[in-house]
């Protein structure tokens, strides 16, 4: 059974990442629906729990039908066990990572105005900015930055009542609560709060009774003087489908931005990562990660950490072919094709939609338009088969495909913003090849 859940693994993973950090994974036993996993050291836990946090438990589900939590077990540590149920109790520190803390973040030029702000909230909060709007492009520190917000207030008042979460989950706990008639408690429990942390916003576009819930939580706190704090991937003018006295309120405190940062702070946050790592990370190779990865702080990060990981592995000091070796696929590529995959993620970020739903047979209007523009650019610019292409989008027929490649072509015509839209996706795209 372990032998099959490996092979599904290294499908989803790819075989690099397969061989790197699940190849050294063992199932020790299962046992009242738990399964038992031997890692080697807690990095491969806490890495596979960051990057992959279900992917053990999916791949069981997919092969047994039944449900199970996952304890890793760490070998170097005489058999510490962490079981990830007890490691999440629901509302622990306001249910903030300790990690994202204002000391671990590197300010620049692209951040620093976001990063002021964050901190002005942080000493004074409700009476500075309020609410304090973070929006940036995926992966630049907006989840950190606001973390951070919270991990400062706590940390001087231990007292006072924080809560993070995504509006995912928000929405999630408030359809919980209407299905269990629990809506009196859930309103308690959120306007009774000092300092609410939302993060990605975005996702509450088009759930009309969630924003209608939120908009009361929003003036019950705001009323109150409470810090809200909420983040987004666009700023409120371009989130589309949320209600324009929603979009107003996020307007009424500070808006800020979060840019993709430049080469020098792209150095400074490799460097200051590993010096959290605790390794030594030579010029050279700082400069190799920082010059190709441009526009996303947590795939540079992920660079550095699989490059620890390696040498904490084979017990080597980084050096520049190592880094080379290990971190090929950063090396360019002419002949590196445009993937459906890329596509369709690349029209996901600029669309502020989910990979998955893209993906799906949901028929939401965002997601259906999403998809078709999608469908339209892989036709453009692969060569893919319209069955392949209809596929890899829910498994759609080849005749929807053409139906979207049409649609699309024609709506173009009349509009401009849609054209301007697609263009920039496509260029995108060609330019990161
Ligand atoms: P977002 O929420 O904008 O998608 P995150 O806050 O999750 O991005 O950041 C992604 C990763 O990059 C996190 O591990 C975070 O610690 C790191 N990161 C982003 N910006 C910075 C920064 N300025 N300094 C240090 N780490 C950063
Ligand atoms: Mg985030």
């Amino acid at each position: 059974i372990w032998q099959k859940i490996l092979e599904i693994i290294a499908q989803k993973v790819g075989e690099s990442t397969f061989q790197l950090w699940f190849s050294p994974v063992k199932l020790l036993e299962i046992k009242n629906s738990k399964a038992f996993i031997e890692v080697p050291n807690r990095f491969f836990k806490d890495w596979i729990e960051d990057n992959f946090p279900s992917i053990i438990s999916d791949a069981f589900y997919q092969i047994t039908g039944n449900q199970i939590s996952v304890c890793y077990i760490i070998t170097g540590k005489e058999h510490e066990t962490v079981s990830t149920e007890e490691k999440k109790p629901v509302i622990k520190r306001g249910n903030l990572n300790p990690k994202y803390t204002f000391n671990t973040f590197v300010v620049g030029p692209s951040n620093q105005f976001a990063h002021a702000a964050a901190l002005r909230v942080a000493e004074n909060p409700g009476f500075a900015y309020n609410p304090l709007f973070i929006y940036g492009g995926v992966g630049l520190g907006k989840t950190h930055l606001i973390t951070a917000i919270g991990n400062y207030i706590l940390d001087k008042k231990p007292g006072i009542n924080v809560c993070y979460m995504s509006s995912e989950q928000f929405t999630g706990e408030f359809v919980s609560a209407i299905r269990h008639e629990k809506m009196p408690e859930f309103r308690q429990k959120y306007r009774a709060l000092d300092v609410f942390i939302v993060d990605d916003i975005q996702f509450i576009a088009g759930k009309d009774s969630t924003q209608e819930e939120f908009f009361h939580t929003f003036n019950e706190l705001y009323s109150k003087q409470k810090q809200i704090v909420i983040s987004s991937d666009r700023p409120p003018m371009e989130i589309s489908d949320i209600t324009d006295r929603l979009r107003s309120r996020f307007g009424m405190g500070l808006i800020a931005d979060i840019q993709p940062p430049e080469i020098e702070t792209r150095l400074a946050i490799l460097y200051k990562k590993a010096e959290l790592e605790g390794v030594q990370l030579p010029e050279e190779v700082a400069y190799f990660i920082a010059s190709r990865v441009k526009s996303n702080v947590r795939e540079l990060e992920g660079s550095l950490i699989k490059l620890c990981a390696y040498i904490s592995i084979t017990k080597t000091p980084i050096t520049m072919d190592l880094a080379k070796h290990v971190l090929r696929d950063l090396l360019p590529d002419e002949n590196k094709p445009i993937t459906i995959d890329l596509i369709q993620k690349a029209v996901c970020e600029a669309l502020g939609i989910k990979l998955h739903d893209i993906k799906s047979k949901k028929r939401t209007k965002e997601i259906a338009n999403a998809r078709k523009i999608a469908m339209y650019i892989t036709k453009k610019l692969t060569n893919l088969s319209l069955a392949e292409i209809g596929n890899a989008f829910g498994g759609k027929d080849h005749a929807t495909v053409i139906y979207a490649c049409k649609q699309i072509e024609k709506d173009k015509k009349q509009d401009e913003s849609l054209n301007k839209l697609i263009d920039s996706i496509i260029r995108k795209l060609q330019e990161n090849k």
